[in-house]
């Protein structure tokens, strides 16, 4: 492929935006980013604001990440707790507690694992 302005010059690569070849002369770099682009300024905005929308999703996706560990650490800690008092009044009271606390603690185990599950379906950031 060659350049799209020099048609003589071999294109270096293509624009990200428009996917017209540049030659050396005519390629912007963004090197955050990784891509090149034309030397439009409709181009430079499309990459521009894809950018924004691609920073903007890893900062939500890394908020949504952390709540799910916190839930997952959360409901797991619960789970652990209740089956400590179902164990406790199990062994020193003859009240029928127990059976409804260990309810609870795996109430809270089940939806631990799920939200770590859930954590998980979430793409890399
Ligand atoms: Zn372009
Ligand atoms: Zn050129």
């Amino acid at each position: 492929m060659n350049c799209f302005v020099h048609r003589h010059e071999t294109s270096l690569g293509i624009c990200c935006a428009c996917g017209k070849g540049l030659c050396e002369q005519c390629t912007y770099e963004y090197k955050e980013m990784n891509v090149l682009s034309c030397q439009a300024s409709k181009c430079h905005e499309h990459i521009q604001s894809r950018h924004q929308l691609v920073l903007e999703a890893k900062r939500i996706n890394a908020i949504v990440k952390k709540d799910y560990a916190f839930r997952v650490v959360l409901n797991l800690f619960l789970a652990f707790l209740f089956a400590v008092f179902s164990v406790f009044y199990y062994v020193t009271s003859s009240e029928g507690f127990a059976p409804s606390l260990a309810t609870f603690s795996l109430i809270f185990f089940i939806s631990g694992i799920k939200s770590g599950m859930n954590a998980k379906k979430w793409p890399k950031t």
